[in-house]
């Protein structure tokens, strides 16, 4: 194919890549074997504040800053062996003394005998890449010197709260024994009873929360039948007229793990399962064993839940709750349940869909290895 045909002529070629050259956004300098600068474009100029008049036949040196002068070296000797240096990130001196962060890719150039005459190298001005790199650096180190302020705060106020209601709740069992059963009092008190212990809960959980930042939430296992565990946290259930529970295992499960941290995660469970279903349904739990693992699920018919929001629930006080619902929670029971399972090598799931109900599932290894 002639010339013509195949595109451009030589004369064409060299006259389109000088228009490349110089209309570049980055600095391209070109220069011999000993470092003298054969070409300057107008990037080089703006970038280091040199004419091209006045750096060409000088050597390199001009602009980089005596304490990397031994970086030419390697430089020429890389370049001299025919190898190409990319994105090196080093730093050189403008006319006016100013030093500037840049990024180098240097190649070798060659004449029509394949013998290398000399370097051609892109600058990239990378400094606006170093300060935002920078920033984005302090901002992290900020959010996280908060975030840690904000864990040391919950689980200070967490403990304090704990004191008066334990206090409270020790008031509360001696007025029990003395009210006369089924009198007013007593109703009274037994409620007076379940708030205390629902704020117990709630500062517990906070507590795991920042236990579980600080890595200190251990498991303390134990040899204990698994579905007798499931009835006897049921039976704190199943006093609740407003929700039918089924649960038909009665085979024994025996495993070793965890049993009050399993208990809490059933308990969540099964308190999320009657909070997003309205009276009347139903909550079915089950119970299966497979290749060394028992899977537990607890179904619910209640509000389901969107599936922009499966995979984000189990995330620390992510809530999926329509703020106009008035159902009340932190987001973190999800968040914790799924920190234990998965501390006990297993995993939790859930499928759902708006409107139809939720199915949760977890499962664990019958023998927990430490
Ligand atoms: P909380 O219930 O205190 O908000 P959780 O961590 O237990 O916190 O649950 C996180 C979110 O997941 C809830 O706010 C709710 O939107 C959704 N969710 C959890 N369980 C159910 C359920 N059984 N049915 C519908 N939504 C649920």
């Amino acid at each position: 194919m002639s010339n013509q045909r195949s595109g451009l002529v030589a004369e064409e070629k060299q006259a389109l890549l000088a228009a490349i050259v110089s209309s570049s956004q980055d600095a391209i300098v070109s220069k011999t074997l000993k470092g003298v600068i054969t070409s300057w474009n107008p990037a080089a100029e703006r970038l280091f504040g040199y004419k091209e008049r006045e750096v060409l036949g000088k050597h390199i040196s001009l602009i980089i800053p005596e304490d990397r002068i031994h970086e030419e070296d390697f430089i020429l000797e890389q370049i001299g062996r025919g190898q190409r240096i990319e994105h090196f990130e080093t730093v050189r001196k403008a006319k006016n003394g100013t030093l500037i962060p840049i990024s180098l890719t240097i190649s070798p150039v060659f004449n029509e005998r394949k013998e290398i005459i000399g370097a051609s190298k892109i600058a990239r001005d990378i400094s606006e890449m170093i300060a935002s790199k920078l920033e984005k650096e302090r901002l992290y180190e900020e959010v996280n010197v908060l975030s840690r302020k904000k864990d040391e705060f919950i689980a200070l106020a967490a403990h304090e709260l704990k004191t008066p209601i334990t206090s409270l709740r020790g008031f509360m069992e001696v007025l029990q024994l003395h009210a006369t059963a089924d009198s007013l009092q007593a109703g009274l008190l037994e409620r007076c009873v379940r708030q205390t212990n629902k704020l117990t809960t709630l500062l517990n959980d906070l507590l795991d929360v920042s236990r579980l930042q600080i890595g200190k939430l251990l498991l303390r296992c134990e040899k204990f039948d698994l579905v007798a565990m499931v009835q006897e946290v049921l039976s704190g259930f199943t006093h609740s007229a407003r929700h039918r529970f089924i649960f038909k295992n009665k085979k024994p499960v025996v495993i070793y793990a965890d049993r009050i941290r399993l208990e809490q995660v059933l308990t969540n469970l099964l308190n999320n399962a009657v909070k997003y279903t309205p009276a009347g349904g139903t909550v079915t739990i089950k119970m299966r064993e497979a290749a060394g693992k028992v899977y537990v699920s607890v179904r619910d018919e209640g509000l389901g839940i969107e599936p922009e929001h499966l995979t984000k629930i189990f995330n620390q006080f992510y809530r999926a709750v329509d703020p106009g619902a008035n159902i009340s929670g932190l987001g973190i029971g999800l968040y914790i349940s799924k920190e234990i399972i998965t501390r006990h090598g297993g995993t939790i799931g859930v499928k759902s869909r708006k409107g139809s109900g939720s199915v949760f599932v977890f499962s664990i290894p019958k023998q927990y290895q430490q």
